[in-house]
């Protein structure tokens, strides 16, 4: 479809062609749907040089200016909303319903930052001297997105670090470069040269970026393992980190749940974006009690859903969106065969002649120690583990590294006690996923640190500047 079309940088507000290219797949066809532009270092350089010289102007703009354009920005995101969701299913494989929200999200998130602005803390106020702390923009900062929600997270990072009063180099992942390199034509005109940049790229451009003096901060959103290497690039300029990164969110449904409900739910929670979510469910503790009929709902639900191409009317649930994580999630079903645990339904990679298709899969009660129960599938294979002792249930949600977010489905003031143990950033009780305009976001523990969205989420693009006033010295 876009074979022919050309997708240029975004570089001191102008389009700049790649003098390199890679292909993008289409992960439901494999078929090279597009060019993306390879930026070489001297783009990056490019970029970061342009960013740092527009940051003084980009500062002093009045805050309501900085608003009203990050604003303009949501709102050429919504203006294009229909070509911009074609795009993003033919690259990222997600249904066109599911595209339409994570383009639309950006829409929104842009629409929300451009109402927040950052408080002024007064300390003192008194005859003898005033004392407040103001919130002051970083600098530069670098943006690297993941290819699940490649609209939401990027604008999750540009939309607040912008309103602050930063300049921005955005990096989408090499495997879905499209649709934000689309919009960042879009939007080429609305921010003054220099002030939000794009590049695509291999390999290579992430740790050049993480690595380059000309940044003040790091906002990631990506893998554990990646997060690592991250932080370890930063640390020679010290610049400040938000690291948004893997989870193995665990579901604990407990007896005296409304299991049909507490089903339908929940499989929405660990198959939406066919498993490729952060916060996903990727592991579901059941309680004895209803183990057999909380199974059979999600098996029966497994059973009706569509896995097909994105684009085509009817599929619930598109392909995984990479080669190397469709042989990932295929080697996680592979170990569950081999170790002899038993299928409740999917489980063999449907064969179409093309496409990173997986089933929908539901494993019956694996051991804790198996793979699928201790890693991040990332994929449509969920664990169901059973158990009859709650506080054993609780520990083991709780054994891992990350702490990202998880779930407690059943009678409401139980489950939220058992919420209040779940050592994680988030925990939804009897619903999945709501994000309300406040309300931060973050992991614990490997999970990462830092938080996206809302005023919490806005504060991490800025630092503190405190001023204290003596009052008593007044002129001369
Ligand atoms: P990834 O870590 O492979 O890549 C993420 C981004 O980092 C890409 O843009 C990639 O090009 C870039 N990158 C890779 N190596 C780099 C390096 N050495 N230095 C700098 N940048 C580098 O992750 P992914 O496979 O794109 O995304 C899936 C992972 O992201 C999962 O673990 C998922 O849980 C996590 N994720 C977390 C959140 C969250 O909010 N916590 C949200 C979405 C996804």
């Amino acid at each position: 479809m876009n074979a022919q079309r050309t997708f240029e940088l975004l570089i001191d507000g102008v389009g700049v062609k790649g003098e390199k290219h890679y292909p993008v797949i289409n992960p439901a066809t494999e078929e090279i749907i597009a060019q993306a532009p390879d930026a070489t270092r001297a783009q990056l350089d490019a970029a970061v040089a342009a960013a740092r010289r527009a940051f003084a102007a980009w500062k002093a703009t009045p805050i309501a200016e900085r608003q009203a354009k990050v604003a303009a920005m949501g709102a050429a995101i919504a203006a294009h909303i229909e070509e911009l969701k074609r795009l993003l299913t033919a690259e990222q494989g997600k249904n066109l319903a599911d595209a339409e929200l994570d383009v639309g999200g950006g829409a929104y998130f842009c629409r929300q930052f451009a109402e927040l602005t950052p408080p002024v803390e007064v300390h003192e106020d008194s005859k003898a001297r005033r004392s407040a702390t103001y919130r002051v923009p970083l600098g530069v900062v670098c943006a690297i997105a993941p290819w699940n929600y490649p609209v939401s997270i990027a604008i999750w990072k540009v939309a607040p670090a912008l309103v602050a009063g930063n300049c921005v180099v955005l990096k989408p992942s090499p495997f879905t470069p499209l649709t934000t390199l689309r919009i960042a034509a879009l939007v080429r005109g609305i921010f003054p040269p220099g002030v939000f940049n794009v590049l695509s790229g291999g390999d290579e451009l992430g740790p050049w970026m993480t690595g380059h003096s000309g940044f003040d901060k790091i906002s990631f959103t990506g893998s554990t393992a990646t997060g690592r290497r991250v932080m370890a690039s930063a640390a020679p300029t010290l610049k400040r980190l938000t690291l948004e990164l893997g989870g193995n969110d665990a579901a604990i449904v407990l007896a005296g749940v409304d299991v049909q409900t507490a089903a339908e739910q929940v499989f929405r929670a660990a198959f939406t974006n066919s498993g490729q979510v952060c916060m996903a469910t990727k592991r579901v503790y059941v309680h004895s009690q209803v183990y057999e009929a909380f199974a059979a709902a999600m098996v029966e639900l497994a059973n009706k859903a569509t896995v097909g191409d994105g684009s085509k009317p009817g599929t619930d649930f598109g392909p995984i969106q990479n080669r190397p994580q469709y042989d990932r999630v295929k080697e996680l079903i592979a170990d569950c065969r081999a170790n002899g645990y038993r299928f409740l339904c999917g489980g063999d990679a449907q064969t179409p002649a093309r496409g990173y298709f997986i089933p929908l899969t539901l494993i019956d009660n694996p051991p804790e120690n198996s793979r699928i129960v201790r890693e991040e599938q990332f994929g449509p294979v969920l664990p169901l583990l059973r158990f009859d002792d709650l506080d054993a249930a609780v520990q083991k949600a709780n054994d891992t590294h990350y702490g990202l977010g998880g779930s407690v489905w059943g009678p409401p003031e139980q489950a939220e006690a058992v919420a209040h143990r779940l050592d994680t950033g988030m925990v939804w009780v009897n619903e999945f996923g709501s994000m309300a305009p406040g309300q931060p976001f973050g992991g614990r523990k490997q999970s990462g640190f830092g938080v996206e969205n809302g005023m919490a989420g806005l504060l991490e693009f800025t630092t503190i500047h405190t001023i204290v006033t003596s009052k008593k010295l007044g002129a001369a």
